[in-house]
C-alpha cells in the first residue's frame, strides 16, 4: 500500500476510536449528571464493556504496525499529515511501554486508593492512606522506568500531561514564580492585617433557575457556542467533549451568586477552547488539544485574568443587576474587591488567584522529591505541614485541610499539578500579547466585545492543536519564550490596587 493510503487508513481508525471514545465519555457525563441511583452498576458494566472495545482497537496489531511504517516514512507526508502520525506514535509508544499485567495493577491500586481517600480523608485518618500512596509512587517509579529508564522519572511522568516539556524547564519557570510570589505574600498578608474584608455583594439569595439563565447569558456573551454545547449541574464541575459537543458543569451555591458564576467560566473557558479546535481534524492530533497547561490557560484567562477583572464587572454588574434587582446597591468597586479577595489559607480549590500559585509550588516539590526517593510517604503530612509553613505562613490544623485535600495523588497523578500554573502563567502572557496587539483590552471587554479577544486566541492558540508543542505554541503565540513575568506583573499590579483600597 502506497503511504498516501496508509495515511488515510489511519485517518479512518482515529475516527473509529475518536467516536467510541465519545460514546463513552456522554456515558460517563450522563453518569455525573442525570442518572438515576438505581441504574449505577447497569452503567458501569456499560462503561466497562465501551472502554474494553476502545482498548482493542488501540491495540489492534495492525494499526500499531500501520503507525510504526508510517513513522518511518514522514518524509512521503504533507507537513500536517507528519504532525498527526508524530503524535500518534509518541502516545502509542508511552502505551505500548506498559505490559498489560502492569496496566491492570495499575489501575486496581488507583481504584482502591481512591476509594480509601475518600474514607481516610473524611475520617483524617492519614495514616489509613499511607500504604496505599507508598504502593502508587512505587507503581508510578516503575512505569516511568518502563517508557523512559535514561531520564528523570518525574520529567517521564509530567510528559503524561504537558508532552515535550523538559523539568529544567519547568523547573525555571517555577522558581520564577515561587521568588516572585514570596515578597507578594507578605505584603497579601499586611493588607488582611491592616482592615477585615467588607461583605461581598455577591453574598445573599439567588434562585438557582435564575442563575442557570444568568449564567447562560454570560457565557454566551464571552462565545460559547450553545449550539455546539450544554451546561448542567453535577457536584463535582467539569467539562467534556464528545465531538462537536462541549458540555460543562456546574454547582449552584444559592446564597453565593460567584461560586456557579466562576466555575461557569473557567470550564466555559476549556468548552471554547475544544470549540476552537480544527473541526476538519477532528479526532487527530492536530485537532485535538495540545496540552493540559494550554487547555487550563484557556479557562483560567476567562476565570481570573478575564472574569476578575475591573473592566468585566463594569459590563457585567448592569447586567447582572437586571437578573437580580437585590444588586441593585452593589458597586463595581464593591464587587471587584470581593471577587479579589486574597488571604492565605488551607485549600487549593478554594484560594485566591495569587495564593493559589504557592499551593502548587508545595505539591510539586513534594511529588517530585517523593517520586525521587527523597521523601517517603510516611513523612509527607509533616513535609506539608512545614511546606504550608513557608510557603502560605499558614499551618493546617488537620491532614483533611493539609494533605489529603486532593484526589490527585491518590488517582496516581503525578506531574499534574503544575499545569494548574502553567495554565495560568501562559494565560497571563496570551494577554499580555493580546493587549499590545489589540489596544485598549479594557475597553473591548468593557463594551462587551469579547469576540475580538476569542478570535485572537483561535487564531494563536486553537486551531493549531498539537501541531506544535506547548513551548513553541506559546512562543509562536506571544513573541517570546514561557515565562512567569507577566502572571507575576498581573499579580502585583493586583496586590498595589489591594493595597491602595
Ligand atoms: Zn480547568
Amino acid at each position: 500500500m502506497s503511504t498516501q493510503n496508509n495515511y488515510t487508513t489511519l485517518v479512518r481508525h482515529l475516527q473509529r476510536c475518536r467516536d467510541i471514545a465519545g460514546a463513552l465519555r456522554l456515558l460517563e457525563w450522563d453518569q455525573e449528571t442525570y442518572l438515576p441511583d438505581g441504574a449505577v452498576e447497569s452503567r458501569a458494566s456499560q462503561i466497562g464493556a465501551l472502554s474494553e472495545v476502545l482498548h482493542e482497537q488501540h491495540t489492534a496489531p495492525h494499526f500499531l504496525d500501520l503507525v510504526d511504517e508510517l513513522a518511518e516514512r514522514l518524509g512521503e507526508l504533507s507537513f500536517e499529515q507528519a504532525v498527526d502520525v508524530r503524535e500518534t506514535k509518541w502516545q502509542l509508544d508511552r502505551e505500548r511501554a506498559l505490559d498489560a499485567a502492569l496496566v491492570r495493577e495499575r489501575s486496581e491500586q488507583r481504584a482502591t486508593a481512591r476509594s480509601v481517600w475518600i474514607k481516610a480523608r473524611r475520617d483524617d485518618n492519614f495514616a489509613a492512606l499511607a500504604p496505599h500512596l507508598e504502593k502508587i509512587v512505587a507503581m508510578e517509579r516503575r512505569v516511568a522506568a518502563a517508557i523512559d529508564a535514561t531520564r528523570d522519572p518525574y520529567e517521564v511522568l509530567l510528559e503524561a500531561y504537558e508532552p515535550g516539556l523538559r523539568l529544567d524547564r519547568l523547573e525555571t519557570v517555577l522558581g520564577e514564580v515561587r521568588a516572585g510570589l514570596q515578597p507578594l505574600v507578605a505584603r497579601i498578608r499586611a493588607v488582611n492585617e491592616r482592615a477585615p474584608w467588607p461583605a461581598s455583594p455577591l453574598l445573599g439569595d439567588f434562585a438557582e433557575d435564575k442563575q442557570l439563565a444568568f449564567n447562560r447569558q454570560v457565557l454566551t456573551a464571552i462565545g460559547f457556542d450553545f449550539a455546539n454545547g450544554r451546561i448542567d449541574a453535577s457536584a463535582h464541575p467539569f467539562s467534556t467533549t464528545i465531538g462537536s459537543d462541549s458540555r460543562l458543569t456546574t454547582r449552584y451555591d444559592r446564597s453565593d451568586l460567584g461560586y456557579a458564576l466562576y466555575s461557569s467560566l473557567h470550564e466555559a473557558g476549556h468548552g471554547m477552547y475544544e470549540q476552537g479546535l480544527d473541526p476538519q481534524a477532528r479526532g487527530l492530533p492536530r485537532g485535538s488539544a495540545c496540552s493540559l497547561g494550554v487547555h487550563e490557560s484557556q479557562s483560567r484567562l476567562w476565570e481570573n485574568q478575564i472574569g476578575r477583572s475591573r473592566a468585566f464587572w463594569d459590563y457585567l454588574l448592569p447586567v447582572a443587576k437586571q437578573a437580580f434587582p437585590a444588586l441593585a446597591p452593589a458597586s463595581v468597586d464593591a464587587v471587584c474587591l470581593a471577587v479579589n479577595r486574597m488571604e492565605p489559607s488551607f485549600i487549593r480549590t478554594e484560594s485566591d488567584e495569587a495564593t493559589y500559585n504557592l499551593h502548587i509550588l508545595l505539591r510539586f516539590e513534594l511529588e517530585r522529591a517523593l517520586i525521587g526517593g527523597d521523601l517517603h510517604v510516611g513523612d509527607l503530612a509533616q513535609a506539608w505541614r512545614e511546606k504550608m509553613r513557608d510557603l502560605l505562613g499558614v499551618v493546617p490544623p488537620d491532614d483533611r485541610q493539609g494533605v489529603l485535600q486532593d484526589v490527585h495523588w491518590s488517582a496516581g497523578e503525578f506531574g499534574y499539578f503544575p499545569t494548574y500554573t502553567l495554565g495560568n502563567l501562559y494565560a497571563a502572557q496570551l494577554l499580555e500579547t493580546a493587549a499590545t496587539e489589540l489596544g485598549d483590552i479594557d475597553a473591548v471587554v468593557r463594551a462587551g466585545e469579547f469576540s475580538v479577544l476569542l478570535c485572537w486566541m483561535r487564531d494563536r492558540i486553537h486551531r493549531w492543536g498539537q501541531t506544535w508543542r506547548a513551548a513553541e505554541l506559546i512562543e509562536r503565540a506571544t513573541g517570546s519564550a514561557a515565562s512567569a513575568a507577566p502572571l507575576l506583573r498581573h499579580l502585583e499590579r493586583k496586590v498595589e490596587w489591594l493595597e491602595q483600597r
